[in-house]
């Protein structure tokens, strides 16, 4: 047990909904009470931190920034030895790089070697928690699995499913698909801070027979998070329009298959019509913003308030999508996201934008009774961000006006290096050991 003194910052709504002043909670001298069980057991104002935790032991972070640790609503584990790899759009990064290096994790040895690398980069830009795409290979999910469970992280994750338009060592069958995700939900989902994701790579490669097995399998696990990805750059949704020509739309796909519902988070969708937003919206789904993997795609410019305050209001997370996505930190996906918002003449603020990444994906992803927020009774999953990491970011801080002067600056311009300590269920996090 301890306190951890800083300014603390805690979201208790969405700021596009509630107003900026209504939404969050900060604490320019804040402190954290953290049990032994690693749960929080309080937090506000350092003046007024209740005697019962008056003597635990203190670790001052002077001015830096404690919040709730950072959510990736997206990503991919078997991606991130392939990040910046150099392609001409999507369906050619695909085919040229990816699913190269997938092929890599049907070996177990290989997989369990990737599994702590991929977590302790996580750890490292301040995430405590992901929803990650994984490779077909059921021995590449019990890596990251097992990894996961011993750092005391709560995970989601999938084996990735696809029997079409990938290469014969990256495909499995219906049958296989539906059986070994089975298995691998009996095996892991539920067991210590780890959820299984139903994941459907995307509609360009699974047949339609992998797309009924998909559908029993939401049948059957009706809770569970499904993954997968959604009208992310024009060449896929033409190629979807032709592999399903009974369909309205490529939303459509997924409804006739029962996919649209709370909990399915569909990554990107950029390029969506009315009635999809609107059949997106009426089922509870979310979409997953991606910017710096669409940036680095030119897959096309995402429109935040369109998307979310819209005729068609649609709810939104946000991810790296590492290997698309050009880093694993927050805060220059969030950057991103920022300038993708100028470019398509919308707005994003960055208490949205802490917003997203905190509790905003906790709430989408089913995780928000446990981590996203530093209420009481929480898991004291948290990440401390300094806001003058380098000279120059000194400098600007020393300018700074306001909580969203501060908070902007850092997200413009902070990386992992404003990472200064992530803590997972109470304990601080080291590469490589739990
Ligand atoms: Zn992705």
């Amino acid at each position: 047990m301890h306190v951890l003194r800083g300014q603390t910052l805690t979201f208790r709504d969405d700021p596009a909904i509630v107003g900026e002043e209504a939404s969050n909670r900060h604490e320019s001298e804040g402190a954290v009470a953290v049990t032994a069980a690693g749960l929080i057991a309080w937090s506000g104002p350092a003046s007024e931190l209740p005697s019962e935790y008056k003597d635990w032991p203190v670790t001052d972070y002077g001015q830096c920034l404690i919040v709730p640790g950072f959510i990736d609503a997206h990503l991919h584990f078997p991606q991130y030895r392939m990040i910046a790899a150099y392609g001409r759009d999507l369906l050619d990064w695909l085919n040229r790089y990816t699913f190269i290096e997938e092929q890599r994790y049907a070996e177990a040895e290989f997989a369990a070697r990737a599994a702590p690398l991929f977590i302790d980069e996580l750890l490292r830009n301040g995430i405590t928690s992901c929803l990650a795409f994984s490779t077909i290979h059921p021995v590449a999910l019990d890596a990251l699995f097992s990894e996961a469970e011993r750092r005391g992280m709560a995970l989601i994750s999938g084996k990735t499913m696809m029997d079409v338009n990938a290469p014969d060592a990256l495909t499995d069958t219906p049958q296989s698909a539906y059986e070994e995700s089975s298995a691998l939900i009996s095996k892991w989902h539920g067991r210590s801070r780890l959820h299984y994701a139903i994941s459907p790579r995307f509609a360009v490669t699974s047949t339609e027979a992998q797309l009924e097995a998909v559908a029993a399998l939401a049948r059957e696990n009706p809770d569970l998070v499904i993954q997968t990805h959604l009208s992310e750059n024009r060449n896929e949704i033409e190629f979807v329009a032709d592999r399903f020509p009974w369909s309205k739309d490529y939303t459509d796909v997924y409804d006739r298959y029962g996919l649209l519902r709370e909990k399915a988070m569909f990554a990107h969708g950029i390029h969506l019509s009315g009635r999809e937003l609107a059949r997106l919206g009426e089922s509870g789904s979310a979409i997953v913003h991606c910017p710096t993997s669409n940036n680095f795609l030119g897959s096309g410019h995402f429109r935040y308030a369109h998307t979310t305050r819209g005729e068609h209001p649609v709810k939104a997370g946000i991810g790296c999508d590492i290997g698309g996505g050009t880093s694993f930190s927050m805060l220059q996906t969030m950057r991103d996201a920022y300038t993708v918002s100028q470019h398509a003449g919308q707005r994003i603020t960055a208490f949205d934008a802490f917003y997203l990444a905190t509790l905003g994906n906790a709430r989408l992803l089913g995780l928000d009774a446990q981590v996203g927020t530093l209420e009481p009774g929480m898991i004291a999953d948290l990440a401390v961000l300094d806001p003058m990491t380098t000279p120059i970011m000194a400098e600007r801080h020393a300018l700074s006006q306001s909580l969203h002067d501060m908070l902007f600056a850092l997200l413009i311009m902070g990386d992992d290096r404003a990472i200064r300590q992530t803590w997972v269920a109470g304990k601080e996090s080291k590469p490589q050991d739990g």
